[in-house]
């Protein structure tokens, strides 16, 4: 009778299994994967039940307060999917599980202080701060006077008043009030009918009902009251109870029921290759690589068809951007309410609802973004990762896992196969694929053969030497103009991602990079120079270029607003709709720009990378690239690839209907392989050049890396023990590994914290795991170093 418990504390002391009693009431309820309360030193907490044992060498054994779920809400193969995420991205095992439920469902810990004693028995300060009440809230006292604090802080250690740790859901359930008409003898009726008109006529209505039927819409529609039906109520001549509704985020749209596509042969070659693991019961790894607009998704859909008539369940992998109404109307008119749908525009208790419909299998299908990987399903037959090179897919905060580790693991779990679909691969992907570790499917048309945008790239080191200082070329202004002209549309994307600028000849293009690293100089405004985010390597802001000597070099980096503005200059007349971060906060927004376009009320589409993605509108017929240099130049080595793939993806929004395309992209930097090869759409060729590259450089996928960030916020605190830890990692780990750093981190500071960090590139490192581990230990039992933190990436994708 007794359980072990995981508890809600994230600290690497209480990162292990715990011993507790099993309440004799609880026995039948309390298994793996339930959430139990339990005393923890003075608190009550929050756990996780791992396993159940007979024997445990534990003495005075506490025993659990409170069993917060009646079924498990992880089964046994997600406890083991946290158990393995915790070792593989080196967290907290509380904190995988975490990840892995809703938010609703998280523990929020909210603190009280309670009065332990006779309240005349407490000192006069004491006593004024609770009021007429018992209870008073921590965080609130925390917040007022400091005296007061201490006050308290007294009371508590004399044992007076005690501090507990409330656990409550953020969301409630939402329910609504039924009512259904219990049996009813026709003596009883008559009698309702002769005395109570208006009761009789509730009933009736109610009869003829689907039950049991909305208590407020039954008043309303019969024109009764509430007195009306308390009096059937008290007869007993009807029931009512409260009843559960979900928030059902799409429940004001409507969806025509779509019919499989009958497809191209490219098409049914590819359905075929995916069919025959999920005939087989078989984990198989396949990269479907299909151009912009060759049908991958119908592919999906079909294919989800297929793993639904075999009586199982399908995971479709969407990023977060890429989850357009648009695409969610695609699976919810194939599988109506079969689809559960999730993402970070949904509130708490959307998600928790979509949620419990996978649990409680009410549905078969999910799409969502990233953590819909964790998806309840018991009978996986298939996983889908749709643009699987999309660095959305890797979580930025512990756990940091890889959305595409987690597939796999799961359809090997499930024997499913997991489906990584693309028409711009990771380069680590692809080479994999090329290797024969995941099969190579390709789709090399679009579908109805509609032929690939042209793209122009303009040089704008020639539009300088020619006079013209403005943001657009003079290219892409006239496209713009005939666009006006025809009554056609037009995309502008300007690529702005990242927080650092980096240092740019506006003559030849030359851009300042480091000479050890191969990665763009970052410029930093304090101290008015360059730096080196991978080896530290410094110089000052030179005042001409070194490749040409022009003296028209400068920092590069320009808003969505200004271009805003600059574009009116030229076209006044223009309806500009203008998409950011500023202007799609409000839920709902994004959805409202986009119909807005859609529907032909802009002439002119402005965004960032959220306009990169699934925008399908037959009246596009010019996309501009203001600065495609800008993603080039950030330092990270996978600068080249991430041009190229939003690059195509932008590309792949223009001419998608009968209007054949035109695609405009300016750049400093124009024979760039990354920018040279979007104008032939070649990936292969791209593949092969970013190959020699990574090779050269030593990156993956020939090498891995790892990253560790440490900050606090003493400066001298930080940079000390950077140099310890990168001094022992270089003295433990192998000689072929190398460890980068310790250096200032690209963001140097956030909130008041100082970040430092070291890079670890190796090829085979037995000792990675262990030593990172012995880091952290190290650094997390030491209690003088409490405000330090140390975070660690074992596949980092942003170098910030
Ligand atoms: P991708 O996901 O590869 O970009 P989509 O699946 O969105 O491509 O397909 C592009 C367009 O072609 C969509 O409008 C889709 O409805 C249409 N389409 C896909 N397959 C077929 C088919 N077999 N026959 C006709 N139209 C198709
Ligand atoms: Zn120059
Ligand atoms: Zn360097």
């Amino acid at each position: 009778m007794i359980a072990r418990i995981i508890v809600d504390v994230p600290t690497a002391q209480t990162d292990r299994l715990f011993d507790y009693k099993v309440p004799n009431e609880w026995d039948t309820l309390v298994q793996p994967g339930i959430r139990v309360v339990v005393p923890f030193g003075p608190r009550k907490i929050q756990g996780f039940v791992m396993e159940r044992t007979d024997t445990s060498d534990v003495k005075n054994m506490k025993a659990i307060i409170e069993v917060l779920d009646p079924v498990p809400v992880l089964s046994d193969e997600l406890l083991a999917l946290g158990k393995w995420l915790a070792k593989a991205t080196i967290c907290f095992q509380v904190t995988a599980f975490q990840a892995m439920l809703p938010a609703a469902l998280k523990t929020k810990v909210s603190k009280k202080i309670q009065v332990r004693v006779e309240k005349t028995e407490l000192p006069e300060q004491v006593r004024i701060l609770f009021g007429n009440g018992n209870q008073l809230d921590w965080d609130s006292l925390k917040k007022g006077e400091p005296s007061h604090l201490l006050t308290m802080k007294k009371a508590i250690e004399a044992g007076l008043v005690e501090i507990e740790y409330a656990t409550k859901a953020h969301t409630k359930m939402k329910t609504e009030r039924v009512v259904t008409v219990s049996d009813v003898s026709d003596s009883e009726l008559e009698s309702v009918q002769r005395k109570a008109k208006k009761q009789f006529e509730l009933i009736q209505y109610l009869k003829k009902k689907k039950q049991p039927f909305p208590s407020q819409q039954a008043m309303s529609e019969t024109k009764t009251s509430r007195a009306t039906l308390n009096a059937l109520l008290d007869k007993g001549l009807v029931r009512e109870w409260a009843q559960e509704v979900y928030r059902d985020p799409t429940s004001n749209e409507t969806f025509n029921k779509s019919e499989p596509l009958l497809l191209t042969p490219q098409q049914q070659e590819a359905l075929h290759m995916i069919s025959r693991p999920i005939e087989e019961d078989r984990y198989e790894t396949i990269l479907l690589h299909g151009v912009t607009g060759s049908g991958k998704t119908e592919i999906y859909l079909q294919a989800i068809a297929k793993v639904l008539e075999k009586g199982q369940e399908a995971i479709m992998l969407v990023p977060e951007i890429s989850l357009t109404p648009q695409m969610v109307n695609r699976f919810k008119a194939r599988f109506g309410n079969l689809v559960a749908i999730m993402h970070s525009g949904l509130s708490n208790g959307e998600k928790y609802d979509e949620w419990r419909k996978i649990h409680r299998k009410e549905v078969s299908v999910v799409v969502g973004a990233r953590s819909a990987v964790f998806a309840p399903f018991t009978n996986l037959g298939l996983l889908i990762v749709d643009e699987e090179h999309e660095s959305s897919y890797k979580q930025e905060e512990a756990p940091r896992y890889h959305t595409r580790d987690v597939a796999k693991y799961r359809g090997e779990i499930h024997r499913a196969p997991v489906i990584l679909g693309s028409a711009t691969p990771s380069i680590e992907s692809f080479a994999r694929a090329k290797k024969g570790n995941y099969t190579l499917v390709s789709l090399q048309e679009r579908v109805n053969a509609r032929p690939m945008p042209e793209v122009e790239i303009v040089d704008m080191r020639e539009e300088l030497r020619n006079g013209n200082r403005s943001m657009f070329s003079r290219a892409l202004l006239q496209g713009i103009r005939d666009r006006l002209d025809r009554k056609e549309q037009s995309v502008l994307f300007l690529n702005r991602r990242g927080y650092s600028t980096f240092v740019m000849c506006r003559d030849c293009g030359y851009v300042a990079s480091c000479d050890y690293c191969d990665i763009s100089y970052t410029y930093h405004r304090k101290g008015h120079s360059l730096k080196c985010h991978y080896c530290g390597d410094e110089k000052p802001m030179p005042t001409t270029c070194s490749e040409c000597g022009s003296e028209h070099i400068r920092f590069f980096g320009s808003g969505t607003q200004k271009v805003e503005e600059e574009l009116y200059k030229h076209f006044p007349e223009a309806t500009v709709i203008r998409m950011d971060v500023d202007t799609t906060r409000k839920k709902g927004s994004h959805k409202a720009l986009l119909d807005a376009f859609g529907q032909g009320k802009g002439d002119i589409l402005l965004g960032t990378q959220m306009i990169a993605k699934g925008l399908d509108f037959p009246n596009i017929t010019l996309v501009g690239v203001l600065a495609a240099d800008s993603m080039l130049h950030i330092p990270d080595f996978r600068s080249a690839e991430r041009t190229f793939q939003v690059l195509e993806q932008v590309a792949g929004r223009a001419g998608r209907a009968e209007l054949t395309g035109e695609v405009i992209v300016q750049s400093y930097t124009p024979e760039h392989y990354s920018i040279q090869l979007v104008k032939q759409h070649d990936y292969e060729q791209f593949f092969a050049s970013e190959m020699r590259i990574r090779k050269q450089g030593g990156y993956p996928p020939y090498y891995y890396m790892a990253l560790l960030t440490i900050s606090d916020q003493d400066l001298a605190t930080v940079i000390k023990t950077s140099g310890k830890i990168a001094e022992y990692l270089k003295r433990t780990l192998s000689k072929d590994t190398v460890v980068l750093g310790p250096v200032v981190s690209p963001i140097a500071r956030i909130k008041d914290r100082y970040r430092y960090q070291c890079v670890i590139k190796y090829k085979h490192e037995p000792k990675l795991y262990e030593t990172l581990e012995t880091v952290l230990n190290h650094y997390q039992r030491d209690t003088t170093t409490k405000r330090l933190s140390i975070s660690m990436d074992v596949h980092p994708y942003f170098f910030m």
